[in-house]
């Protein structure tokens, strides 16, 4: 078994997943990446054994969060491969393949969102809090956390990508329903809501939001960074949100607040 503590991190080939795991490495955590690149069409292993290279010790597994199969093959790796997971981070996710009118959009992409973002993260964290429980019951010093990587979009409406806001929104719940599950466990349970990130996810609106922002869209008039949830996820990861579990941590420049 591990003599370090472990963390499962979802959708960590790239993007914000990739900064979750370098910072959570850098605080002395082994890591287990999931990834599940398709390029047209096709599975590439290139930037998940890149980021492999990056981080010394890291383990890397292809799966679909969205498949049981696969959610259980994930457990199985981190158990054969370190004996314990002490961090679950929830990053995995996706935004519709196209942006469609909620009076079109189509049962399709509704069930490939929905899947993806929060049958996949619900289910999974099923698996890793009761493993946490077992855990706890043998190592009662160990701490144990689970992070959920929610959005602005749980409680902004945009009506042309409804199945991406109504994931969130149910990772929101999902999270308080497992804080509220696991606090007699002793087991954090925390909502990450990223604001605009610079990552492959908005490359595709990019011009769209550099307006917005200049504009003002966000107090704070920047684009956000990986690191920047990299970095709140690490202050989870260190124990100072202990007494706080279901805190909701907005990452956003300021987007969440009211304005007049
Ligand atoms: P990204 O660059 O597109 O990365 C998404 C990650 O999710 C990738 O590593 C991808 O892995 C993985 N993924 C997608 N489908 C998967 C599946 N079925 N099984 C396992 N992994 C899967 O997006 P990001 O911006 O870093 O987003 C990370 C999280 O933050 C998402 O939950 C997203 O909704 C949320 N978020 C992002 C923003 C933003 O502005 N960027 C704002 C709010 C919330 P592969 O590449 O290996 O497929």
């Amino acid at each position: 078994m591990s003599n370090k503590p472990v963390a499962i991190i979802t959708g960590a080939s790239r993007g914000i997943g990739k900064a979750v795991a370098k910072e959570l490495a850098a605080l002395g955590f082994y890591i287990v990446i999931n990834y599940f690149d398709f390029r047209d069409g096709k599975p590439d292993d290139s930037a998940a054994l890149q980021t492999e290279k990056e981080i010394k010790g890291c383990k890397i597994l292809r799966g679909d969060v969205s498949r049981a199969e696969d959610r259980n093959k994930l457990i199985e790796f981190t158990k054969q491969n370190f004996g314990r997971c002490d961090m679950l981070v929830n990053n995995a996710g996706v935004a519709p393949a196209k942006r469609v009118d909620i009076l079109e959009a189509s049962e399709e992409s509704f069930d490939r969102v929905m899947n993806i973002n929060l049958k996949g993260p619900y289910f999974l964290t099923q698996l890793v809090a009761n493993w946490m429980i077992e855990q706890k019951k043998q190592f009662a010093d160990r701490n144990f956390r689970i992070v959920n990587t929610a959005s602005m979009s749980s409680y902004t409406s945009s009506p042309a990508r409804g199945e991406y806001c109504l994931s969130k929104a149910g990772v929101s719940m999902m999270t308080m329903l497992y804080a509220d599950r696991l606090a007699e466990f002793n087991i954090g349970v925390f909502e990450i809501r990223p604001g605009i990130i610079m990552t492959d996810m908005t490359s595709v609106v990019k011009e769209k939001y550099d307006k917005l922002i200049s504009d003002g869209i966000t107090p704070t008039k920047r684009w956000g960074l990986p690191e920047d949830i990299a970095k709140a996820i690490g202050a989870i990861a260190e124990g100072r949100l202990d007494f706080s579990t279901g805190q909701v941590i907005n990452v956003d420049g300021g987007f969440h607040f009211r304005r007049l």
